[in-house]
């Protein structure tokens, strides 16, 4: 039975506003993925599938990979449109290169400090309850805002989470809600529903709860160029 992590980095990143995607980016002279796919090299887990860019497969393989010697990575796929297609597409190469998988580990390849702690907590959890993802506690008040702009209500405090990754399950589980997702794809759009997460894609698939398990507020994901000075530090 194996434990798999699929790193997803096949984002443009528009909101770094660089040409280089913000994966490739370099911190302290290594890309951002050379820091995600390492935590993972040197975790629990056992293998690594990394979904990459179209047509960047290559340069991923070559540059990262075979260079700093991940030799957990199984395979190097392309992504789709949306987070959630290269999620899907991970989740395929799941079944045709770790046919024996029994959890996953979902990841943004954009969040370098992952840590082996972090890693570990969810692979308790997830054997326990199927389903869980890394968060933390907002510090700040959070706002639902009305389409115009103005506030429209106030959840409490200490029920607010960030939401962050890994987002962990059961493979079954998940393979089966994404194939359902991908069902019902059209639909939802036309309701206007985003799907920003893999938790939500369980809790709106399957009947399984989605437990929160402590992360880190250092667990950043790399978005903007203020995030990449943040990054230096954090180093
Ligand atoms: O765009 P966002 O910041 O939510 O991306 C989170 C992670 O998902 C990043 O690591 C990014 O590379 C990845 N992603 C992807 N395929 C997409 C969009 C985002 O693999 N179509």
């Amino acid at each position: 039975m194996s434990t798999t992590a699929i790193v997803l980095a096949a984002g443009q990143g528009k909101r770094m506003g660089s040409k280089v995607a913000k994966q490739y980016l370099l911190i302290k002279d290594k890309p951002v993925l050379y820091y995600t796919l390492k935590a993972f090299e040197n975790s629990l887990i056992n293998k690594i599938i990394v979904v990459t860019g179209s047509g960047e497969e290559e340069y991923c393989k070559r540059e990262i990979v075979e260079a700093y010697g991940f030799g957990k990575v199984v395979a190097i796929v392309s992504g789709g449109k949306e987070r959630y297609h290269s999620v899907n597409k991970g989740l395929e190469a799941v079944c045709k290169y770790v046919p024996d998988c029994k959890y996953v580990f979902i990841h943004d390849g954009a969040r370098p400090f992952v840590t082996e702690e972090i890693i570990q907590r969810a692979y308790e959890q997830v054997k326990k309850s199927k389903a869980c993802v890394v968060g933390m506690p907002v510090k700040d008040t959070i706002k639902i805002a009305d389409e115009e702009g103005f506030a429209k209500n106030t959840p409490n405090r200490n029920l607010v989470w960030a939401v962050q990754t890994p987002q962990v399950f059961e493979f079954s589980l998940i393979k089966a809600a994404y194939e359902k997702l991908i069902e019902k794809e059209n639909s939802l759009k036309q309701q206007g529903v985003l799907i920003t997460d893999d938790a939500m894609v369980a809790e709106t698939f399957t009947e399984e709860k989605v437990k929160l398990v402590e992360g880190s507020y250092e667990n950043i994901k790399i978005t903007t160029p203020e995030d990449l000075k943040i990054a230096e530090v954090l180093l």
